[in-house]
């Protein structure tokens, strides 16, 4: 509970940003306290532990932020889950539908393999399309998916119910 009014004390509002009517939600305060983001970061890393992770995956480009250092703490390997084109190497890509249009993201082929247990950690969950392709990329690649963590959910936007089938099971943490 303390922690979570740390981290939400943290988190500016943006009125109509990226477009009119939008209200962002900016984690560069919480970033910019370093005791915010440690204790962030610990807490990502408890997790991991938690959910008996093997790799934790980073959502380009804000997920990078907080799944990189929280994976170092928990002492796993960190992965990057791309935009399209920015891997070298072999890939796997997953298509995905947004409001407008559609986006598409990458991991690396050797990157994961059966037998690992991915946690996938984003700064924010809208909708849940970026993560819901996440969590089918990494499953192509036989890895397991031990579970998603995301800083922030946007509860209206009803993430959590459109990811359900995608977890199968696998817990939604947002802290
Ligand atoms: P979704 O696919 O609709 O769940 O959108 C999630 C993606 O968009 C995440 O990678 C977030 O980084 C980004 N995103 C959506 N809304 C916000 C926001 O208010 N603040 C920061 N990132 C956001």
């Amino acid at each position: 509970e303390a922690l979570r009014e740390q981290l939400l004390g943290r988190i500016r509002d943006v009125p109509d940003y990226p477009q009119p009517g939008v209200v962002f939600k900016d984690i560069t305060p919480l970033l910019a306290d370093p005791d915010a983001f440690n204790a962030l970061v610990d807490a990502l890393a408890v997790l991991c532990a938690r959910h008996g992770a093997t790799k934790v995956a980073g959502l380009e480009a804000r997920g990078f932020i907080l799944a990189a250092p929280a994976a170092a703490r928990a002492h796993l390997g960190f992965v990057p889950v791309r935009k399209a084109g920015k891997l070298p190497g072999a890939t796997l890509s997953q298509r995905y539908e947004l409001e407008y249009g559609s986006a598409e993201i990458e991991v690396q082929q050797d990157a994961l393999a059966p037998g690992d247990r991915v946690l996938v950690i984003d700064d924010v969950l809208a909708t849940g399309g970026t993560a819901e392709a996440s969590l089918e990329l990494i499953r192509r690649t036989g890895a397991e998916v031990a579970g998603v963590a995301v800083l922030l959910e946007l509860g209206f936007l009803k993430g959590r119910e459109r990811l359900s089938t995608a977890l199968a099971g696998a817990p939604l943490d947002a802290l």
